[in-house]
C-alpha cells in the first residue's frame, strides 16, 4: 500500500515509524513531515489541509490510504471530500466525516451526543449571544469552581475554569460579547467542574466495531508537579497505573461502546481513531473530551507498545473487518519526555542547531517534532522540538532512560520537565 500520512508532529513520527514497519507498506509519504519523518519514508512539501493540493498528490503517485494524523483536515472535511470525489473516492481516508469530527470540533455537540446515549459526562449547559444574560444569571448561581468552554476549536486555550463567580462572568463575557475566541466562542459551554485524575483512552473504529489501544496519561502543564502554562503536552507514560482491568471494563462498557453504538445508530460515518479524554472521579470514568484523532504525545507512548500492524488494523476498518482485530499489547511501560524550545509555550526562538541525537535502539527512540532539516543541520523549528520515547519492564527505568538521552541532546534554550509520571514512581 502506498501510504499518505498528514502532519508534522512527534505523533506523526510515531506513526510514520510504526507503519513503515508492515509488510504492507510500500511506500510513505509525509505532508509535510518535519526532520525526522524520511528515516521512515518521503516528506512531501504539502499542508495538511491544502485539499486541491492532497488531491492532486493522491492522484499522481497512485496512493491507496490517506492517514490524517492532526483534527485540522478532519474537522475541515476530509472525509467528506475524498467521498465526494470520483477519482479519490476509493482511498480510505483514516478519521471521521466532518460531521463526526465535530466529536472534537464542538463541544456543544460533543455534549449533547453524550447525553442522548448516557454517556458519564459533567452536567453542563450551552449558552449563546441570545441568552446572555441567562449565562450570567446561571453563573452567579453556580457552585465554584466551574468550567467555561469555547464551543469551537481553541487550540487547547478555550478552556477557563474560574475560581470565583467574577472570573466566571468575566471569561463568558469575553468568550461570547468580545469574540476572545473569535467563532469558536460564540456558544459556550458551562460545566460542572470534576474533581479526579486525567487519563487518555484511544479506541479505533470503523463505526460499527472497535478496538481499544494502550491507554496513556499525558503531562499538560509546562512546570514540574503539573505547574504553570498549558502546553501541547510535555510526556507521556503508558500504561497508566491507576487504569486497571476494572476500571479499564467500567470504560470499555460506559464509555467506549455506548459512543461506537452512538455513531453507529446516528449513521455517523467515523472511520478511524477516538480520544478519550476521561477523568477518574472515584471508581467511576467521565469523559472530559473526545478527540478525533490520536494525542500527541500519547501517540509516541501508545505505539511503541502496540504489537498489531497498525497498516493491517487500517485495512479491517476501511474493509469493515476490523471485528476480527485483537489487539496485543506489549507488557512494558513507555515513557516519552518532551525537550521544548526556551520560553515555550510563549514566545520562543526557531533555527537553533541540535546535535547529540541517537539512533533508535531497540528500546529508545527519538521521535522529532518541531524540527527542520537546514543543509547537514538539524535545526528546531517550533515549540515542541523533539521527544525520546523508552521502553523497559518499569516506569522508573523508562523514565530514567529518557531523561538521560533527553539531558544529552543539546540545543540553545532547551527544556525538559524531569518529573513526568511523577504520581507513580
Ligand atoms: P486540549 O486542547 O488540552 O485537549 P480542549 O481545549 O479540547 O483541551 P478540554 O479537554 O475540554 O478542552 O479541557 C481542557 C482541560 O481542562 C482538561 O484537560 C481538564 O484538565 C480541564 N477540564 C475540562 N473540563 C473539566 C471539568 N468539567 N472538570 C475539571 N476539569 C476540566
Amino acid at each position: 500500500m502506498k501510504i499518505l500520512l498528514l502532519g508534522s508532529g512527534g505523533r506523526e513520527h510515531a506513526l510514520a515509524w510504526k507503519m513503515a514497519q508492515s509488510p504492507l507498506c510500500t511506500q510513505l509519504f509525509i505532508a509535510p513531515g518535519n526532520a525526522g519523518t524520511p528515516q521512515y519514508g518521503q516528506n512531501v512539501d504539502i499542508a495538511v489541509a491544502d485539499f486541491p493540493a492532497i488531491r492532486a498528490f493522491c492522484l499522481e503517485h497512485a496512493i491507496d490510504m490517506v492517514v490524517p494524523g492532526p483534527e485540522e483536515p478532519l474537522v475541515k472535511g476530509i472525509y467528506d471530500f475524498f467521498l465526494q470525489d470520483e477519482q479519490l473516492q476509493h482511498i480510505p481516508v483514516m478519521g471521521p466525516s466532518q460531521y463526526g469530527a465535530q466529536l472534537e470540533g464542538s463541544k456543544a455537540f460533543a455534549k449533547q451526543f453524550m447525553g442522548r446515549h448516557h454517556i458519564p459526562t459533567a452536567s453542563y449547559r450551552e449558552f449563546t449571544e441570545a441568552t446572555f444574560e441567562e449565562g450570567m444569571a446561571y453563573l452567579a448561581q453556580h457552585p465554584l469552581p466551574v468550567v467555561i468552554k469555547a464551543d469551537g476549536l481553541a487550540a487547547g486555550k478555550g478552556v477557563v475554569i474560574a475560581a470565583t463567580t467574577a472570573e466566571a462572568q468575566d471569561a463568558f463575557q469575553q468568550m461570547i460579547r468580545d469574540a476572545k475566541f473569535g467563532d469558536a466562542g460564540k456558544k459556550v459551554v458551562i460545566e460542572q467542574f470534576l474533581t479526579g485524575i486525567e487519563m487518555s483512552v484511544f479506541a479505533l473504529t470503523d463505526g460499527k466495531s472497535y478496538v481499544i489501544l494502550p491507554s496513556a496519561k499525558d503531562y499538560k502543564r509546562i512546570g514540574e508537579g503539573d505547574t504553570g502554562l498549558n502546553t501541547g503536552g510535555m510526556g507521556a507514560v503508558s500504561p497508566v497505573p491507576f487504569a486497571d482491568a476494572t476500571f479499564m471494563e467500567k470504560v470499555e462498557q460506559q464509555v467506549v461502546k455506548p459512543t461506537i453504538d452512538g455513531l453507529s445508530k446516528e449513521n455517523i460515518a467515523y472511520n478511524g481513531f477516538v480520544f478519550f479524554g476521561l477523568i477518574k472521579v472515584g471508581d467511576e470514568p467521565f469523559v472530559i473530551e473526545y478527540n478525533c484523532r490520536m494525542g500527541d504525545p500519547e501517540t509516541e507512548v501508545v505505539m511503541p507498545r502496540l504489537q498489531n500492524d497498525l497498516l493491517e488494523l487500517f485495512k479491517a476498518v476501511a474493509n469493515g473487518t476490523l471485528a476480527q482485530q485483537a489487539i496485543q499489547a506489549d507488557p512494558r511501560t513507555a515513557a516519552t519526555v518532551m525537550l521544548v524550545a526556551g520560553g515555550y509555550p510563549g514566545d520562543y526562538e526557531k533555527g537553533k542547531v541540535i546535535t547529540g541525537i541517537p539512533a533508535a535502539t531497540a528500546t529508545q527512540l527519538v521521535l522529532h517534532a518541531g524540527t527542520k532539516q537546514v543543509g547537514a543541520d538539524v535545526v528546531t523549528n517550533g515549540g515542541r522540538v523533539l521527544t525520546v520515547t523508552t521502553l523497559a519492564p518499569d516506569l522508573a527505568s523508562a523514565l530514567a532512560a529518557s531523561k538521560a538521552t533527553a539531558a544529552q541532546i543539546q540545543f540553545e534554550g532547551k527544556y525538559f520537565r524531569k518529573d513526568i509520571g511523577f504520581e507513580f514512581v
